[in-house]
C-alpha cells in the first residue's frame, strides 16, 4: 500500500483510521489540506469483510402487538449470547434504518 497518494485539492494525503461508515472503521487516505478521504478498492473490500465476520445472528420476526405498542420476540440464542432476562435493562439506538439493542451492565 501506498503510503501517501495526491488528493485533486494538490494537498497530501496520509493513511489514517477512518470511520467509513457508522461504526465500521478501515485504513485509507485523508487530505491533510483539504480533509477529503479516499479509499482503495481492497482496503473497502476488507473492511466490509471485517463487518461480515462481526454478525453473528440474523433472524426475520414478525411485529407483535401489546396494547398500543409493538413487541418484537428476541431468539433465544440471542438472549443467551447477551445474558438477557425479563426485567433487565436494554438501550435502543436507532440508526438509520437500524434498531440496535444494547444490553445495559
Ligand atoms: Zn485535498
Amino acid at each position: 500500500m501506498k503510503k501517501s497518494i495526491k488528493c485533486d485539492c494538490g494537498g497530501r494525503t496520509a493513511v489514517t483510521e477512518l470511520e467509513i461508515l457508522p461504526g465500521l472503521f478501515s485504513e485509507g487516505y485523508k487530505c491533510q489540506k483539504c480533509g477529503d478521504t479516499e479509499f482503495t478498492e481492497e482496503q473497502m473490500r476488507s473492511a466490509l469483510k471485517k463487518k461480515e465476520k462481526a454478525i453473528k445472528l440474523m433472524v426475520t420476526r414478525k411485529l407483535g402487538r401489546v396494547g398500543g405498542s409493538l413487541v418484537l420476540r428476541i431468539p433465544n440464542s440471542a438472549t443467551k449470547a447477551m445474558n438477557l432476562k425479563s426485567g433487565k435493562e436494554v438501550r435502543i439506538l436507532l440508526e438509520s434504518k437500524k434498531l440496535i439493542i444494547e444490553a445495559v451492565d
